[in-house]
């Protein structure tokens, strides 16, 4: 045993390797990138890692590895769990041989953007097993726990951790992993023991034919197989009780125990709670205590507590002891009250005549996160008793000190080019801004939202603005209408939209932003990443090369660095008729300085400069600002990439590209 101190995200990634994972697959997106991200950086023998297309086909590789007998860790934030969910349900009803865990990450409060989606809906909605863990600790024991459920209950085990979980940092105890036992043979599987990629850490590969269980022809499998799931769940709720996942602490009987009169059990307060929630009770307590202790009105030891570790399947026995013995029970869970309405079931089938205070009947709302202020509030409300005003007032405060400022992209991010080219092109072509629709997607192309630019109009899931678009023509708009896709989010659901406006010859110019990485969620390589990046022995997926194999006639290449040769390619292709594409190619200036490459470089002329600042409010690049005395433009030489866009937009010559030609600008290693 060792202790490091490490994130939910590490954690649950070495309690994997500890279970004896052999394949690991997952598609990037914040707060879950990191699981996966850990163990490529591990490079753990005999365990295949991969950042699959997209979340479907990342479930689908995890899927075949689990019928083949292998442990398979899946990972996803939670809207990759809605790509995934079409796969997902199907292999629910078709269950799992070697122990199949799906990880996904909720985002309460939003930290990372998207929908505060409640995950553990999908767990009830798939009759799935789920466990959450509320610390980095139990993330790392949890995921062991969840391969064991999975492969004896023959079914996938979610792990769902949350945004404050995820990516928080504690020092855990763990094991150095080791490979595991051989997989013990299984009745009607077939051992590969001649075939290399069959062997592996520790198990040996299986084939098992069972047409009713890995099919779902006809209804009479269907209906079998949804029994069966039914039964799993079943069984998961025995076995979770036998491993006494779900803690439940009884407070002593006692007669009048917060001051009043009661109805009800004899144990006073229950509470229950359940992930991230109930690692703030004892903080909660303990300010509890010091408002409302003085008085006898309330005392930690005469609060019962019952800490939810497997969501699903609902926790019923236990829930029933706590309503039997408790008058009040207060239910403290973040977004949706899931666990809450079980009580009311349970309350309602035990004639329980106390209160239950949460979100259905009490002070909470289903948005944002839960936090210290939450434990206080609800035992407060659960107990009739004043919280004074002001007392979390300190932290709102600090919210308030941080400056508010637009998100831009990075200096020297090729996107902003592409932008500045849209915007100019739409001119250019005799529309005003209002009047062309740029529909948006996911990534850093969203980015073209904010200002300088203003270009992008919407932001619905990955791939949505290539469909969307088709809708606006569809819907009757005359004008042109532009679609902007960043490169991994074109391939992992951008393609499908493109094939659509192809078959329908739907008028519409697509540009795809490809700066060559996965760049939003940490520089994740993706299929068109440089073949230099790829993992040993894979190949490169080029979108130059794919676009026109899909029957697109009119395709183009434009350097977004070029500014006048960018806007006149895309206002070109609004004139034409039918599908355009342009690709947008240059890269991810971040990576591209972590290679030690610039663009090129620039320097101000100073005595040229009339200080007019086009050059920052049309850019709006970070690596741009005006010195103390506010008489010069000044470039920060660390930031700026040399893309030469300032230099291009200044009317005065007042910015110089000290480096011109292409060749150079992006062989132009960094000297200085
Ligand atoms: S460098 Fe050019 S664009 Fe920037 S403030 Fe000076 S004159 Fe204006
Ligand atoms: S060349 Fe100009 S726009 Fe480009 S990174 Fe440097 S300062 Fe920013």
């Amino acid at each position: 045993m060792e202790t490091r101190l490490i994130t939910g995200n590490e954690a649950l990634a070495l309690g994997a390797l500890h279970a004896g994972v052999r394949v690991v697959t997952g598609y990037p997106g914040t707060p879950s990138t990191g699981a996966l991200a850990s163990l490529l950086a591990m490079e753990p023998d005999g365990v295949h890692v991969e950042w699959s297309t997209n979340e479907k086909v990342a479930l689908e590789v995890a899927a075949g590895a689990s019928w083949a007998g292998q442990r398979a860790l899946c990972t996803m934030k939670m809207s990759g769990l809605n790509v995934a969910y079409d796969s997902l349900i199907s292999l629910a009803y078709s269950g799992c041989i070697g122990g199949l865990v799906i990880y996904v990450a909720d985002d309460p409060g939003v930290h990372a953007g998207m929908a505060e989606q409640d995950s553990r809906g999908y767990a009830c909605m798939s009759d799935l097993p789920m466990l959450e863990p509320a610390s980095v600790a139990e993330a790392y024991q949890l995921i062991q726990s969840a391969f064991e459920l999975s492969e004896q209950v023959g079914s996938p085990v979610f792990v769902r951790l949350v945004t404050a979980v995820a990516n928080s940092k504690a020092p855990v105890e763990v094991v150095r992993p080791d490979p595991p036992a051989p997989f013990p043979a299984r009745e009607g599987g077939v051992p590969l023991s001649a075939s290399g990629r069959g062997r592996g850490r520790g198990r040996e590969a299986k084939l098992v034919r069972d047409i009713t269980r890995f099919t779902k022809a006809g209804s009479a499998i269907c209906i079998a197989q949804h029994r069966d799931l039914l039964a799993r769940l079943e069984k998961a709720g025995q076995i979770i009780g036998e491993m006494g996942l779900d803690r439940l602490q009884l407070a002593p009987p006692h007669p009048s125990p917060m001051g009043g009169e009661r109805e009800g059990g004899a144990g006073g307060l229950g509470i229950v709670t359940s992930g991230v929630t109930a690692s703030y009770l004892e903080e909660g307590f303990e300010i509890a205590a010091h408002l409302w202790g003085r008085n006898q009105v309330f005392s930690r030891n005469l609060v019962s507590v019952l800490k939810v570790v497997a969501v699903n399947p609902f926790p019923a026995e236990e829930v029933r002891v706590l309503l039997h013995h408790c008058s009040t029970v207060l239910v403290l869970e973040e977004l949706e009250p899931y666990i809450e309405r079980g009580i009311y079931v349970e309350a309602r089938r035990m004639g329980f005549a106390g209160r239950i205070v949460g979100k259905l009947d009490g002070p909470f709302e289903r948005v944002g996160e839960y936090g210290v202020e939450q434990v206080v509030r609800g035992i407060g409300a659960a107990l009739d008793l004043p919280v004074p005003e002001g007392l979390f007032q300190g932290d709102e405060a600090a919210e308030h000190l941080a400056a508010k400022r637009p998100i831009t992209v990075c200096a020297g991010c090729p996107h902003r080019g592409t932008f500045m080219a849209i915007n100019r092109a739409i001119r250019k072509s005799g529309y005003k801004k209002d009047e062309v629709m740029v529909t948006g997607d996911i990534g850093c192309t969203i980015l073209g939202m904010n200002p300088p630019f203003h270009a992008i109009w919407t932001e619905v899931s990955m791939g949505a603005s290539v469909s969307l678009a088709q809708g606006y023509v569809h819907g009757g708009i005359e004008t042109p209408v532009i679609a902007t896709i960043g490169d991994s989010t074109f391939f992992h659901a951008g393609i499908p939209g493109l094939i659509n406006a192809i078959q329908h010859q739907v008028p519409l110019t697509l540009i795809i932003l490809d700066n060559g990485w996965t760049s939003m969620t940490g520089m994740q390589v993706n299929p068109g990443t440089d073949e230099a990046f790829q993992q040993p022995g894979n190949r490169r997926v080029d979108i130059a090369g794919l676009i026109p194999t899909l029957g697109v006639e009119h395709f183009f290449v434009i350097d977004p660095f070029d500014l006048d040769e960018a806007t006149e390619t895309i206002q070109k292709a609004l004139a034409l008729p039918g599908v355009k594409v342009v690709l947008a190619r240059q890269e991810c200036a971040i990576q591209a300085m972590r290679q030690g490459i610039r663009a090129g470089k620039v320097r101000v002329v100073t005595e040229n400069c009339n200080l007019c600042k086009l050059c920052i409010t049309l850019t709006g690049c970070p690596a741009l600002g005006i010195d103390v005395e506010g008489d010069t433009i000044t470039i920060d030489p660390v930031l700026c990439y040399g893309c030469g866009l300032c230099a291009q937009v200044c009317n005065r010559e007042a910015i110089e590209r000290v480096s011109e030609s292409a060749s150079e600008r992006l062989s132009d290693k960094v000297s200085e």
